[in-house]
C-alpha cells in the first residue's frame, strides 16, 4: 500500500475515532471522507492541478500518476461504489500565463520583436514538454499542430493589438487565457499515455459569465446546466475531462476570464456543479501554511481549516487559495482538500464547513502586498451623517474593491485600502464626489499612500478571546514597526492592519513568531 494510501487510512480512521467525522457525510468502508452527495453509486473527485503542477514534462507524468493512484487507490477501495470518476481543472504551465501577458503589453507599445520571442519561446517550451512526455506518434503530431494552432492565433492577436495600440481588457483575456487552452491538451494527452481515457475541453463551452473580462463573474444557472449537460455524460462513460482553469465565456461566447490565479476557482465550480463528493486543489506547497514559506521558513501546514478560516486566509493573500474559490464548496458543503504535487504523501490541509479548533487561537499570519491607503479626513466631518455612505458609494461607482476600512473614533477621518493600480482613479472620483465639501472645508484632505501591505492575522477561535491585539501590537513595537490603520471584522476572525509595505515581511515573521505558529505540533489534532 502506499505511503499516500496509508496516510489517508490513518487520517480517516483518527478522525473516525475523535468523532470528526462531518455531519451529513455517511462513513462507507475505507478512503477519505466519503459521502455521496449525487445520487449516482460513483465516488468523484474533481482535482485541480496549479501551473507548477503541470510546469515540466516530469511534473505532467507526476499528474498522471497521482490520478492513477487516486483512482486506483482510494477511489477503488470506496465500498459500495461502481465506478469511480475524476474530473480534473489544469492551469496554464508555470509562467505562462505572465508571458502572455508580457507580449500583449509588448504588442501595445508596438515592439513586435518582443512578441516575436515570446511566442518562441512558449512554442519551444511546450514542444520541449511534448516530446519529453514520450507520447505515441500520432498523439505528438496532434499537439505540435495544436501548439502551433493556438500561438499562432495569440501572435496574429497581438499583432491586431499592436496595429490599434490598445490592448482592451476583451482582448487581454483572450490573450491571457491561452496558456490553459495548451496545458489541457498536454495532460489530457499524458493521461491517455497511461491508459486513461482522458479528453480536453476548454471551459469557454462550460463557464458561462458576465462580461467583466478580466475578473468575470460566473453565471451559476447556465453553468451548472452546461457542465452537467456536457461533463457527466463522460463521467458516466469513465472518461476524464480535463478542463481549462482560468477562463470562461459570456453568453455570446466571448472569451473572458475570472481573474489572476482563478484556476482554482474553476475548479470548485466544476466540483460542485458536478455534485462531487470532494475537491482537491494540488499546488506546489504542503496545504495552507501558517504563512507563507517564502517568507517564514518555519512555516507548518495547518491540517484543518473551517471555511470561514479560509475564506480570510485567501482573502488576506494567501495565493495558495483564490479568493473567490472556498464558496462553491461551502454552499454545497464539499470537502476541500489543498495538497502537494510534488509530495503526494502530505495529507495538506482539509478545509471544512465548520470549525475545528486545534488548540491555537491564531491559526496563521498573512499579507497582502502592492496595496494603497486613501484617506478622507476633515474636521467638518463629525457627526455629519452619510459621509462614508458617500465616500464607498463614489469608490463603488468606480468599481474599485475595498480590503479594509478604518475610521477615527473621533469622525475626523475616514482611511480605507484599495489595490495600488486603483489608487489614482479612486482619489479622482472622490475629490469629484465631495468638490463642494471641499470648498466648505468641511472635508480638508483627499489623499493616498501608495507602497503599503495589509498584514492580517486569522482565526476563528479569536473570537472573545481577550489579549490578542495587545500580543501583535508589542511585537510590532518591539520591531519598531509603525502601523498605518487597524481594522478587526466584526466576525473576530481577523485583525488587519495596514504597514509600509517595506515593513510587511518582518512583522509577518515577528507576529508568525510571537503566537509560536512555527513548532511543529502546530495543526496536529
Ligand atoms: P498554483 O500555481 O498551484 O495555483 P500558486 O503559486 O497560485 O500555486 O499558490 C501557491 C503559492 O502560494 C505557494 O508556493 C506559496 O508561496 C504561496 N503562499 C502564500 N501564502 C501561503 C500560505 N499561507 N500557505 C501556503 N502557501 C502560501
Ligand atoms: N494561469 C492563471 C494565472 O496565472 C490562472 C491560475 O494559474 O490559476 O493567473
Ligand atoms: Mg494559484
Amino acid at each position: 500500500m502506499s505511503t499516500y494510501v496509508l496516510s489517508c487510512q490513518i487520517q480517516f480512521l483518527r478522525r473516525k475515532e475523535e468523532g470528526r467525522l462531518p455531519p451529513r457525510r455517511k462513513q462507507r468502508g475505507f478512503g477519505r471522507l466519503i459521502h455521496m452527495s449525487h445520487s449516482e453509486s460513483a465516488y468523484r473527485i474533481t482535482m485541480k492541478f496549479g501551473g507548477t503542477s503541470v510546469g515540466s514534462a516530469e511534473a505532467i507524468r507526476r499528474v498522471a500518476s497521482i490520478v492513477q493512484q487516486t483512482r486506483r487507490n482510494v477511489l477503488h477501495t470506496t465500498a459500495n461504489t461502481n465506478s469511480r470518476q475524476t474530473a480534473l481543472v489544469v492551469s496554464a504551465m508555470s509562467g505562462v500565463t505572465n508571458e502572455l501577458i508580457r507580449a500583449a503589453e509588448s504588442a501595445v507599445n508596438g515592439d513586435l520583436g518582443s512578441v516575436e520571442s515570446t511566442m518562441q519561446i512558449l512554442q519551444e517550451r511546450h514542444l520541449a514538454t511534448v516530446a519529453a512526455l514520450g507520447l505515441a506518434e500520432n498523439e505528438s503530431l496532434q499537439l505540435e499542430d495544436e501548439i502551433a494552432k493556438l500561438l499562432g492565433y495569440g501572435h496574429s492577436l497581438c499583432q491586431a493589438t499592436s496595429v490599434l495600440g490598445e490592448l482592451t481588457p476583451r482582448g487581454s483575456d483572450v490573450i491571457s487565457g491561452l496558456g490553459e487552452r495548451l496545458s489541457v491538451h498536454l495532460v489530457a494527452a499524458a493521461l491517455r499515455s497511461q491508459g486513461l481515457a482522458a479528453q480536453a475541453i476548454e471551459a469557454t463551452e462550460l463557464i458561462i459569465t458576465d462580461d467583466n473580462f478580466g475578473a468575470a463573474s460566473p453565471l451559476p444557472d447556465e453553468t451548472r446546466a452546461r457542465i452537467r449537460a456536457r461533463v457527466l455524460p463522460m463521467l458516466r462513460e469513465d472518461t476524464i475531462p480535463v478542463v481549462t482553469g482560468f477562463v470562461g465565456a459570456t453568453r455570446d461566447g466571448r472569451p473572458t476570464t475570472l481573474g489572476r490565479g482563478g484556476s482554482d476557482y474553476t475548479a470548485t465550480i466544476l466540483g460542485a456543479d458536478l455534485d462531487s463528493d470532494e475537491i482537491w486543489i494540488w499546488s506546489d506547497v504542503d496545504g495552507v501554511m501558517t504563512a507563507d514559506p517564502r517568507i517564514v521558513p518555519d512555516a507548518q501546514t495547518i491540517d484543518v481549516l473551517s471555511c470561514a478560516e479560509a475564506a480570510e486566509f485567501s482573502y488576506f493573500g494567501a495565493k495558495v487559495i483564490h479568493p473567490k474559490t472556498i464558496l462553491p464548496a461551502v454552499e454545497h458543503r464539499i470537502p476541500l482538500r489543498i495538497l502537494n504535487s510534488f509530495d503526494p504523501s502530505h495529507p495538506g490541509t482539509l478545509i471544512l464547513a465548520e470549525t475545528r479548533p486545534n488548540g491555537r487561537v491564531v491559526k496563521g499570519i498573512t499579507a497582502v502586498k502592492h496595496v494603497s491607503q486613501v484617506t478622507v479626513e476633515g474636521r467638518g466631518m463629525i457627526g455629519i451623517p452619510g459621509i462614508a455612505a458617500r465616500v464607498f458609494t463614489a469608490v463603488a461607482q468606480e468599481h474599485v474593491n475595498v480590503l479594509m476600512i478604518s475610521q477615527s473614533s473621533s469622525e475626523q477621518s475616514i482611511c480605507f485600502i484599495v489595490p495600488q493600480g486603483a489608487s489614482e482613479r479612486t482619489l479622482w472620483a472622490l475629490k469629484r464626489a465631495f468638490e463642494s465639501d471641499m470648498l466648505r472645508h468641511n472635508v480638508e484632505r483627499i489623499w493616498s499612500q501608495d507602497d503599503v501591505a495589509i498584514v492580517a492575522v486569522v482565526g476563528e477561535q479569536m473570537k472573545g478571546t481577550v489579549g490578542i491585539a495587545g500580543r501583535l501590537f508589542s511585537a510590532l513595537a518591539e520591531q519598531e514597526i509603525n502601523i498605518l490603520a487597524i481594522a478587526q471584522g466584526s466576525s473576530e476572525y481577523n485583525i488587519s492592519m495596514a504597514l509600509s509595505a517595506g515593513d510587511a515581511d518582518r512583522a509577518v515573521r515577528a507576529l508568525h513568531a510571537t503566537f509560536e505558529l512555527g513548532q511543529k505540533s502546530h495543526g496536529r489534532l
